[in-house]
């Protein structure tokens, strides 16, 4: 359903994650709105007139932006960057454009651990979106730990009947923690 919602746009540099045919529908249908920018972000509602909160409700050092949330807050990349390590990967965090475009180069890869990354990346957008919301309209708190299990309970349930991905699967342990890099941040997060 939500695919079929998807419009029809000249190729794009992360048409690949939004057409991948295991990652949940739901989650790409979330990517494909960040891509293109249509979360209703503190500086969107701004430019309508709409006075809410501006500052970013993981970290409140900077105003909420799509490129604010998903690469250049310290508490989200700090989770990314923690995601990619357990997927095997050290490397430094672009832009949000960057980001987008890098994920979409391993959605074409078939060996190894590339064929999780795009799922990984999906899921996190979808939960830091969700997490968000949370926190801006329930008072709510980051849980840095259950989201990671969350993410990895999610890579396990969608590699079902899938022997590659399964595969794959075998290559990790546990689950992303975030632990060592948010204990220093002055952030409303809650470690278990
Ligand atoms: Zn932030």
């Amino acid at each position: 359903m939500y695919v079929s919602l998807l419009p029809i746009y000249k190729k794009v540099p992360w048409k690949s994650i939004v057409l991948h045919p295991i990652i949940h529908p739901r989650f790409k249908f979330t990517c494909w709105l960040a891509a293109w920018q249509r979360f209703a972000t503190a500086d969107r509602l701004l430019k309508v007139g709409v006075q809410v909160p501006l500052e970013c409700s993981f970290c409140n050092n900077a105003m909420e932006t799509v490129e604010h949330l998903f690469s250049d807050c310290s508490v989200t990349k700090a989770f990314w960057t923690r995601s990619l390590i357990w997927l095997g990967y050290s490397r430094r965090i672009g832009d949000w454009k960057n980001e987008l475009q890098w994920v979409n180069t391993q959605v074409k890869g078939t060996s190894g651990k590339r064929p999780l990354v795009s799922c990984v990346f999906a899921t996190l957008v979808a939960v830091i979106w969700r997490e968000r919301n949370k926190i801006r309209f329930e008072q709510g708190q980051l849980h840095v730990d259950k989201l990671g299990r969350e993410i990895s309970y999610h890579l396990h349930v969608r590699a079902q009947g899938r022997p590659s991905w399964k595969a794959a699967l075998t290559l990790i342990d546990g689950v992303p923690s975030s632990r060592a890099d948010i204990v220093h941040l002055n952030v409303k997060v809650v470690i278990e």
